[in-house]
């Protein structure tokens, strides 16, 4: 049953673009970050828009990923924090913790924010369907309740979801992130499979928070990607801190064990066991049994929307942002994409996103920024690089006499002096990264960063005093 033409604009109020016979101007299919914020914009220009979700309102970041897992990260820190206050005078002592306390009180910041999310598109005036929506054909949605509805354009802004590994045997007696956020107590003991982001984040979490933790790798490096020293001192980071590494090796079969917990076998006849085993190795666009099919969107292998710069699919009538585009799986990425799809298609404002230089941080303890180049991409695509470094023991550690270090790298082009990258790995380097992040898409050279006189005393000062490359790395045909 197709809903009748005018019924969102009676609850939308808005119209303006709405010259066609369509139901509305835009359909979003997921009120995940980037959808919220492509709907908002659209409406904003006039737009009639309607946005189904099959979930909460919120999506992967505000729900199930960035957001509950940076709580978490900022619980994992405190005992750290209790141990080091002891170094500046106050008395020994161990506060006690409850998982159940600290995971209900997430749940209701994640409550809120979902709601604040919801208040945002309604007073938009975005229509909202708390439902699963399919796509029928290029310019039609059909509602889990039935009801379908045509739009003039249709964004796919599903997102993404963690992968099990179906090769293993038991893989259903693993949790993957999603699940991190309800666990019941506080494992004793975890078995993690993967070493990128998000088995690294809870690897350290949970380490922090005094659950024994295993992480098994297929590879030797864990965080494939980024800059190799940083990959070198992230696995040294996680390991001072009481995760055991199991490289090369991979799982083979997961089984259960008396007392609930669960039994994993390596492929080399290992076994761990741990209460929970998490499986971290990727995510997979949203696209199974969404119509995509039907309306003759192209798919990517991995079931990713082909889109061009424009965010839009092989259909003319149909976009796509975000994870289920599998470019780059960030938040403020996909917010971006759907910002410039709404400007772009209903401001009569074009614009894309540009996906370079875009900063990241790893939010293992200590953190992981970096923004720009690695050293190997550095290298491969230019003749002659600077390479700065600096690595020291943080003022805090100081007096709590903590064995850390902050480490900074700084790579410069040595024909032209721009910086090429910048990766930090020690407390505050995402809030260091995202600053440096402004001069480096600005195109600032060396000499900038030089000029900046230092905020003294920080460990952000080390960034603009950097004098004296510890390596100069030329190709035969580098001209300086
Ligand atoms: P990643 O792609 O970062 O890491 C996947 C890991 O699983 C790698 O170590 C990979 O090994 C391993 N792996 C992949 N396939 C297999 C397999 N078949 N058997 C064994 N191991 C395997 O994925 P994540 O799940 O960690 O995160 C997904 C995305 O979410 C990230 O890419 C990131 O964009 C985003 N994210 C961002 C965060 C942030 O900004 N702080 C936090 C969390 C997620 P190998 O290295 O050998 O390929």
């Amino acid at each position: 049953m197709a809903i009748p033409l005018g019924a969102n604009r009676a609850l939308t109020g808005r119209g303006a673009h709405s010259m066609t016979n369509f139901d509305t101007d835009l359909f979003v299919i997921g009120a995940g970050s980037g959808g919220v914020r492509a709907a908002r914009v659209a409406a904003g220009h006039g737009a009639e828009v309607m946005i189904a979700e099959q979930s909460r309102i919120g999506g992967t970041c505000v729900i199930r990923g960035c957001v509950p897992k940076k709580l978490l990260v900022y619980a994992s820190r405190f005992p750290h924090a209790f141990e080091d206050a002891v170094g500046f005078g106050f008395a020994e002592g161990k506060p006690e913790f409850s998982w159940e306390r600290l995971r209900d009180r997430v749940e209701a910041e994640v409550t809120r924010l979902s709601g604040l999310y919801r208040k945002g598109l309604e007073s938009a005036g975005v229509a909202i369907r708390e439902e699963r929506a399919e796509i029928v054909g290029p310019h039609e949605v059909r509602l889990a309740c039935g009801r379908n509805v045509s739009a003039r354009t249709i964004l796919v802004a599903v997102g993404g979801r963690p992968s099990r590994q179906g090769s293993v045997i038991g893989a259903e007696l693993a949790i993957v992130s999603d699940d991190v956020f309800h666990l019941a107590s506080l494992p004793r003991r975890m078995v993690v499979l993967g070493a990128g982001y998000i088995a690294l984040e809870f690897a350290s979490v949970f380490a922090g928070l005094g659950t024994e933790v295993h992480l098994v790798h297929r590879g030797d490096a864990v965080l494939r990607g980024f800059d190799d020293d940083v990959r070198r001192i992230a696995a040294h980071t996680l390991a001072a801190r009481g995760v055991k590494f199991h490289f090369a090796r991979n799982f083979v079969k997961i089984e259960t064990c008396p007392q609930g917990m669960r039994r994993v076998h390596l492929q080399n006849g290992e076994i761990l066991d741990g209460d929970v085993v998490l499986i971290a190795t990727g995510r997979v666009p949203n696209t199974d049994e969404l119509g995509l099919g039907r309306a003759g969107v192209v798919l990517g292998e991995k079931g990713e929307i082909m889109v061009n710069a424009e965010s839009r699919s092989n259909v003319p009538s149909v976009y796509a942002i975000g994870d289920v585009t599998n470019r780059l799986q960030l938040t403020p990425v996909a917010i971006r994409e759907g910002h410039a799809f709404a400007e772009s298609v209903f401001g009569d404002k074009p614009w894309t996103v540009d996906h370079a230089n875009v900063p990241s941080a790893v939010f293992i303890t200590p953190e992981i920024g970096t923004v720009g180049l690695t050293q190997a991409e550095a290298c491969e695509r230019h003749a002659a690089v600077d390479v700065y470094v600096a690595n020291f023991r943080p003022m805090l550690a100081t007096l709590s006499e903590r064995d850390e270090k902050i480490f900074m790298k700084l790579l410069v082009d040595a024909e032209t002096d721009k910086v090429l990258g910048l990766h930090i790995s020690g407390e505050g380097a995402a809030e260091m990264v995202q600053l440096a992040a402004i001069a480096i898409k600005m195109g600032a050279t060396k000499a900038d960063f030089d000029r900046t006189v230092a905020l003294h005393p920080t460990a952000a000062e080390e960034i603009v005093t950097m004098r004296t490359p510890a390596a100069r790395l030329r190709r035969a045909d580098a001209t300086s």
